[in-house]
C-alpha cells in the first residue's frame, strides 16, 4: 500500500467510514491518516477506584462489575423488559447501567448503540471502562465510556500512553471511537512504515538532532514511553514549522532577487519640504522605519513591507513620507483605508503635511460625487494627482493611474487577496508598485513570522513624546452611578466619552438588545438638552452611521454609544473616556484597540472596564493585565497564550497560510524561531534548493498546501 492510497482500502475502513473521515477530518489518504495526530495522551496503565473519581478529572480508567441496567423511553418512562423477552430497542431513548467496584458505584449512560451495550454489559460481569466523567443533576456519570474486556491489552503494543484523537459527533455516532482510530492507525503504520520516505534530508536530522520520520510517526501514535513521545513530537513540530518557514522564506528570497521593482533613487524635493516643515521631531523608531522603507524603494526590488505600530505611534507620518519618495521619483501613491470615516480622517490629516510640498492630492470614496469622480479619474490618469486616499472605490475598473509607484494599505486584514491583486494591476508599466501594509494590531512575533513570513517587517516601537498614559480601571455594576457622575464631570470639562458594547455573532440578538437598553439608560442619565448622545452600530444604514459618527467626531455629541465597529482607527482627540461594557467578553487585543481610541489628545484619559459579577479566572486575569500594562505587544502575546491564534483579532480574516497540525504558535515560539533561522541558513546556501541534498525539501514544497493561490499575502 502506498502513502497516497485512498483511505477506504485500509483494512477496517471501507467506503462509508472513508467518506466520513474525508468530510469530517479531511483525511483522504493513508498518509493523511498517519499525519492526524492525537491531541492528548492518557495513561491507561492505572485504574482509578470509583470512589475517588473527581468530577473534573480528565480521562480515567476504572474497573467495574455490572450491577443493574435500566432502559428509558420517551419522557423518561422506564421500559421494563418482560421476563425473558428481549426489550423493544426501538422505543429506548437511553440506557443507564450501574457498575461497582469495592469502593463504590458509578452510573454509565448510553444514548446510542444501546442494543450492543445491553447485550455486552450483563449483570455480574466485570469490564474496564474508560472515559471522561461528567456531572449531571449533581452526580458524576460517564456518557458512552469505552468498554474493554478485562483481559484486553492496550492496543498497539508496549507503551502505557494512549493517544486521544479529535473527533466529531458524526464520527462518534458512526462508531469511530478512539479505539477504532487506534486500530486504523495501527493498520496504516503497518502498511506504510516499511517503505516510508523521509521528508527531511539526513543532514537536517543530524544537525538538529531529530529522530527519523518512521520513529516519529510510530511514537506519536503509540508512544513507547514519554521520552520517545517527546522526541517524536519535537521532530514533527520542527518539521512542520521548518517546511512552512522554508516555503515562506523561499518566496521572499526569490522575490528579493528578482530585479522587477521600480527603482526610486532619490528622495526628491517634496520629501524635504515636508520634512523641514514638520511641527515635531520624528521619533527614533519613525526615523528607522523610514530609512528601511527608503532602502527598499531605492533598491530596484519591489518592496513588500509590513509596518506595525501601536495606535498613536505615528504611522500616518511614515506613510506620507513614503508617498513623497514616490512623488519625488515621478510616481503616484495611493493610501487605501477600510472605511469611509478612516479614509476621510487620513485625508484630513495628510493635508497639513502636504501643504508645504505643493503636491495635489484627492479623496475618492463610495460617496464621491460623479463630477468630482470624473475630475479625480482624469487627474490620476494624467498624473497630476500625486497622492490619492480612498476606500475600496480605488479598486473600481475605471480608476487608472498614470504611474502608480506605491500602494499603502491601512489595516490590511480588511482587504481580501483578490482586491489587493486588483490594485497591483492598475500600474501602467508592468512593474508592480511598492507595497506598504500598515497595521495597528500588534501581532505576536510567532504569528507575524507565520502570517507575514514572506514580508519584511518594520515596527514602530516607540510612542511620540508627551503622550499621557491612559488610566485604566475596572468596575462592577455597583459603581455605575459613580461612573455616570464621572462622565458628567468630564463632559463639563468639554470632553467626550465612548461607551462600547460587545457584539458577538453568536449572541447578536441579545447584544443588540443590551446596546439599545444601554443607550436608553445613557440618554436617561444624560438627557437632551443639554447633552447629546449618538449611537453607532452595524444595523444602521451607512448614512445613519456616518451621521452619528460625524456628530461625535465633530464634537456635537458628548457621548458615543457603539458596538466595537469604532475599534479601528477613529481619531477623536477630544474624547477622554472609554467605557467598555461587559469587558470580560472582549479579547485583550480588542480591549487594547478600544482603549487606543482615547489618550490621543493632550488631556488625561481614562478607560473603564465594566465587568459582570461572575468572572472566570481567565477573564479576571485579562482585565487585571489590561489595567497593568499599555504595551500592545505584551497584551497580544498574552492573548495568544490564553486563547490561541484562531481568536486573535486580525487573524481571522487574514487566514492561516497553512493550518498547523501539531505545532502551536502560542506554545512553540522557540521551535519556530529556530526553524525559521535554520530555514534561512539553508536558503542562504541554496536559494533554489537545487542541490541533491535538498531534493527532499524541494519535493515537500511542491505539495499543494505550500502552493495555494492566496498563499502569498501581498503580491
Ligand atoms: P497611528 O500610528 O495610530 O496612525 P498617527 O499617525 O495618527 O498614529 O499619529 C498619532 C498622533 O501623533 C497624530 O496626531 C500625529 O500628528 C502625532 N505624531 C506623529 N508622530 C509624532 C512625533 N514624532 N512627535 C509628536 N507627535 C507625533
Ligand atoms: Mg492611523
Amino acid at each position: 500500500m502506498q502513502q497516497e492510497t485512498d483511505i477506504q482500502y485500509l483494512p477496517g475502513v471501507g467506503p462509508k467510514r472513508a467518506e466520513l473521515l474525508k468530510k469530517e477530518l479531511g483525511i483522504e489518504s493513508v498518509a493523511d491518516l498517519v499525519r492526524f495526530y492525537p491531541f492528548r495522551y492518557v495513561d491507561r496503565s492505572t485504574l482509578t477506584p470509583i470512589a475517588s473519581i473527581a468530577s473534573d478529572a480528565a480521562y480515567v480508567q476504572f474497573r467495574g462489575q455490572v450491577q443493574r441496567r435500566k432502559l428509558w423511553g420517551q419522557g423518561s418512562q422506564e421500559i421494563a423488559s418482560l421476563d425473558g423477552a428481549p426489550p423493544r430497542f426501538s422505543l429506548v431513548k437511553r440506557m443507564t447501567v450501574i457498575v461497582a467496584d469495592a469502593s463504590g458505584e458509578m452510573e454509565l449512560v448510553f444514548f446510542k448503540g444501546v442494543r450492543w451495550a445491553y447485550e455486552k454489559l450483563r449483570p455480574g460481569e466485570a469490564f474496564l471502562f474508560f472515559g471522561k466523567p461528567q456531572v449531571f443533576n449533581g452526580r458524576i456519570n460517564f456518557v458512552h465510556p469505552e468498554v474493554d474486556e478485562l483481559s484486553q491489552a492496550n492496543y498497539g503494543g508496549t507503551g502505557t500512553l494512549t493517544g486521544v484523537y479529535n473527533s466529531t459527533e458524526k464520527l462518534r455516532n458512526a462508531g469511530v471511537t478512539d479505539k477504532v482510530m487506534q486500530k486504523m492507525m495501527h493498520a496504516a503504520l503497518g502498511e506504510i512504515l516499511p517503505t516510508l520516505r523521509e521528508t527531511l534530508p539526513a543532514y537536517v536530522l543530524k544537525e538538529k538532532g531529530l529522530c527519523d520520520l518512521s520513529f516519529a510517526l510510530r511514537n506519536i501514535h503509540f508512544p513507547k514511553d514519554s521520552a520517545s513521545l517527546e522526541r517524536a513530537r519535537y521532530r514533527l513540530k520542527f518539521e512542520e514549522l521548518f517546511l512552512l518557514q522554508l516555503s515562506l522564506l523561499k518566496a521572499k528570497y526569490l522575490r528579493s532577487r528578482a530585479e522587477n521593482g521600480i527603482p526610486m533613487p532619490s528622495v526628491g524635493p517634496a520629501f524635504k519640504a515636508c520634512y523641514d516643515a514638520l511641527p515635531y521631531q520624528l521619533t527614533g523608531a519613525q526615523k528607522r522605519v523610514i530609512k528601511e522603507i527608503r532602502e527598499d524603494m531605492r533598491s530596484g526590488r519591489q518592496m513588500n513591507r509590513l509596518l506595525q505600530g501601536d495606535v498613536g505611534s505615528g504611522k500616518t507620518m511614515v506613510a506620507v513620507l513614503s508617498a513623497l519618495i514616490a512623488a519625488g521619483n515621478g510616481y503616484q501613491a495611493c493610501i487605501m483605508a477600510p472605511t469611509e470615516v478612516l479614509a476621510q480622517q487620513h485625508y484630513r490629516n495628510i493635508q497639513k503635511y502636504l501643504s508645504p510640498t505643493g503636491l495635489r492630492s484627492a479623496l475618492l470614496t463610495g460617496t464621491s460625487k460623479t463630477a468630482e469622480r470624473r475630475e479625480i479619474h482624469a487627474g490620476l490618469e494624467d498624473g497630476s494627482i500625486s497622492l490619492i486616499v480612498g476606500t475600496h472605490a480605488l479598486l473600481e475598473d475605471n480608476v487608472i493611474f498614470r504611474k502608480l509607484g506605491l500602494a499603502i494599505i491601512d489595516e490590511q486584514h480588511r482587504f481580501g487577496v483578490e482586491q489587493r491583486s486588483k490594485l497591483w494591476s492598475k500600474t501602467s508599466d508592468g512593474r508592480p508598485p511598492h507595497v506598504l501594509v500598515m497595521t495597528a494590531t500588534p501581532i505576536p512575533r510567532t504569528l507575524a513570522m507565520t502570517f507575514y513570513g514572506d514580508l519584511d517587517t518594520s515596527v514602530i516601537d516607540e510612542m511620540p513624546p508627551g503622550r499621557k498614559p491612559v488610566v485604566t480601571m475596572s468596575a462592577g455594576e455597583g459603581k455605575r452611578a459613580a461612573l455616570y457622575k464621572f462622565i458628567g464631570e468630564q463632559i463639563a470639562l468639554g470632553r467626550q466619552a465612548f461607551i462600547v458594547y460587545p457584539l458577538i455573532f453568536e449572541s447578536e440578538k441579545m447584544d443588540y438588545k443590551n446596546l439599545e437598553l444601554g443607550f436608553e439608560e445613557v440618554v436617561k442619565a444624560f438627557p437632551f438638552p443639554p447633552y447629546k448622545t449618538a449611537i453607532v452600530h452595524g444595523k444602521q444604514t451607512p448614512e445613519d452611521k456616518d451621521f452619528n459618527m460625524k456628530a461625535f467626531v465633530e464634537g456635537r455629541a458628548n457621548i458615543l454609544v457603539a458596538t466595537s465597529v469604532i475599534e479601528v482607527g477613529v481619531d477623536v482627540p477630544n474624547a477622554s473616556v472609554m467605557v467598555i461594557e461587559s469587558a470580560e467578553r472582549f479579547g485583550l487585543s480588542q480591549l487594547h484597540q478600544l482603549r487606543g481610541r482615547v489618550g490621543r489628545g493632550s488631556e488625561k484619559s481614562y478607560c473603564i472596564l465594566m465587568t459582570g459579577q461572575k468572572l472566570s479566572k481567565e477573564s479576571r486575569k485579562r482585565i487585571e493585565l489590561m489595567c497593568a500594562t499599555e504595551n500592545g505587544f505584551e497584551l497580544a502575546e498574552e492573548d495568544l497564550r490564553m486563547r490561541g491564534p484562531g481568536d486573535l483579532e486580525g487573524t481571522q480574516q487574514s487566514g492561516m497560510p497553512i493550518s498547523l497540525s501539531i505545532a502551536s504558535l502560542a506554545k512553540d515560539g522557540l521551535i519556530l524561531s529556530d526553524a525559521r533561522a535554520y530555514a534561512s541558513a539553508v536558503l542562504e546556501k541554496d536559494p533554489y534548493l537545487q542541490e541533491s541534498d535538498n531534493a527532499l525539501l524541494l519535493n515537500e514544497l511542491r505539495k499543494e498546501k505550500y502552493n495555494q493561490k492566496d498563499y502569498s499575502k501581498i503580491s
